[in-house]
């Protein structure tokens, strides 16, 4: 099952991503995993990508879509994956087009989830994410039991770089310039499904499950 989570940050496609990969057997790819990844390694690549994610920006196409054809290519993507965070703009999208084109295996489904603008900032300055895990609380909307801590594992929660307000801004006007156009150019596809990414998340998850069921 080839499929991509689209939304805005904070619209819950890493929270979503992670449950979605167990249930469906199928790695979730975030390209912004893969560049944190990078970074932390110091690799060059991960020094490329580290301004522009400093900055709330777009990494350059190159380095995203190259990651991307990498990852997809891994044992673990044969049945499938779910995509969040790429693509991310428009160039992107053709590429991946192209790529999967390629190997005549084009994408099946596309999920929107469809969160109002005024919620992703509390969203996203709530944000925390286990060390050891990458499960993801929020601190206003779903505390961990025990503060700084990990309900799961135990393990260390941490607030990424990238989630202070003045990047979060910049982030958010980078969604609605670049990456909102691809809902256009999936729905033109006649590949895309939105849900409504606010309330529970077992519902939500649910309710993306009715659309990966169908695809
Ligand atoms: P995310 O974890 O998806 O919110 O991504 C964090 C940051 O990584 C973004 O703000 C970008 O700087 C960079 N990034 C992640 N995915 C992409 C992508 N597909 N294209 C360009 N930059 C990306």
């Amino acid at each position: 099952m080839r499929t991509v989570l689209l939304g805005a940050p904070g619209s819950g496609k890493g929270t979503q991503g992670v449950v979605l990969s167990t249930k469906y057997a199928i790695p979730q790819i975030s390209t912004g995993d893969l560049l944190r990844a990078a970074v932390a390694a110091g690799s060059e690549l991960g020094k490329k990508a580290k301004t522009a994610m400093d900055a709330g920006a777009l990494v350059s196409d190159d380095i995203v879509i190259g990651l991307i054809r990498e990852r997809i290519s891994q044992d673990d993507a044969h049945n499938g994956y779910i995509l969040d965070g790429f693509p991310r703009n428009i160039a992107q999208a053709e590429a991946l087009d192209a790529t999967l084109e390629e190997l005549e295996q084009p994408l099946q489904g596309v999920v929107l989830l469809d969160v109002a603008f005024d919620e992703l900032m509390q969203r996203l300055t709530g944000r925390r994410t286990c060390k050891d895990c990458g499960a993801i609380f929020n601190i206003h909307l779903s505390p961990p039991k025990k503060p700084d801590h990990c309900d799961k594992c135990d393990g260390e929660l941490f607030q990424r770089a990238d989630d202070n307000e003045e990047t979060i801004g910049n982030r958010l006007n980078v969604y609605q310039e670049q990456t909102a156009p691809l809902v256009d150019y999936y729905q033109q596809q006649q590949k895309l499904h939105s849900i409504v990414g606010s309330g529970d998340i077992d519902t939500i998850t649910e309710q993306i499950g009715h659309v990966f069921d169908k695809i």
